[in-house]
């Protein structure tokens, strides 16, 4: 149940960037263009990256689940991607104010995806290019060693990520003290405790540019950091340290670098697939 400091520093900014629109509509009413800043229903693309199945951040295959981001994405009824024989709409599967998540169909080749919304206004493409690449998807983004879900025990999904508080991670409810393992071969990059997230554990995943965060561990990780981990290690035990209410893990997952340039991104897809490998 924690917002740790980069969710709150993300929400300030979007809350500054969301001032500022509302000003300038209110100072230039009249200057402002259908369809531009300030006009009912538009929407403005931050950027689309990949959330499942993915070959990397902005490298996508055909199946592949990417995460349209900006401003004003309720309002989103179409997602847009290059196709071969010209744009293909896609109907998200999902939106929020600031995501729409689609998945990338049979056809699309690279370009910069944008979007249609409820009245028909379509958006500036994303600023970067979305490479997708031919053939099948691929399974999972998982390598070859494996996966374990991270907590070795009787559990229960008590909340998803993003929502109107902008979870940035599931929180898993199960008893304390049960154990949590590492769900994919990496090293320990940080272990560490502060007031929101309690005792909580950076993961770095080998092979998949992924960081994987456990909050409000029992206690300190036993393990130091720089220590491998294989997949299943036990790296703490469920808690509710921090601002925790009930035993539970909340757990992040990170493509690229938490808190320095990387991005969090839906886990319960991956918890979904890890669980399914489990036993
Ligand atoms: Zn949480």
């Amino acid at each position: 149940m924690s917002h740790h400091r980069s969710v709150d520093a993300r929400l300030g900014l979007a809350l500054l960037v969301l001032g500022l629109l509302l000003s300038c509509a209110g100072n230039a009413e009249a200057a402002v263009a259908p369809g531009g800043i300030g006009a009912g229903g538009s929407v403005a693309l931050a950027d689309v990256t990949c959330v499942r199945q993915c070959v990397a951040v902005h490298k996508v295959r055909p199946g592949s689940t990417v995460r349209v981001r900006g401003l004003d994405l309720e309002e989103v009824r179409e997602v847009v991607f290059r196709g071969s024989k010209g744009p293909i709409q896609v109907e998200p599967v999902q939106r929020t104010e600031r995501a729409a998540t689609a998945v990338v169909p049979e056809g699309a080749v690279a370009g910069r995806p944008y979007v249609i919304d409820q009245s028909g206004h379509q958006s500036a493409p994303s600023p970067h290019k979305l490479f997708i690449l031919p053939g099948a998807p691929s399974p999972s983004s998982t390598p070859a060693s494996g996966s374990a879900y991270p907590i070795a025990g009787k559990h229960e999904l008590w909340e998803g990520f993003g929502g109107a508080r902008e979870h940035g991670g599931a929180d898993i409810g199960a008893a304390c003290g049960t154990p949590l393992v590492a769900a994919l071969t990496g090293t320990v990059e940080s272990v560490k405790y502060e007031p929101r997230a309690g005792n909580y554990l950076v993961i770095d995943a080998g092979g998949v540019d992924a960081d994987l965060i456990y909050m409000h561990m029992s206690a300190p990780s036993p393990l130091k950091v720089g220590t491998p981990v294989a997949v299943g290690t036990q790296v703490g035990t469920v808690g509710d340290t921090g601002n925790a209410q009930g035993c539970h893990l909340h757990f992040e997952y990170w493509i690229g670098e938490a808190w320095l340039g990387g991005e969090a991104v839906d886990p319960v897809p991956y918890l979904t697939q890890w669980e399914g490998s489990a036993g």
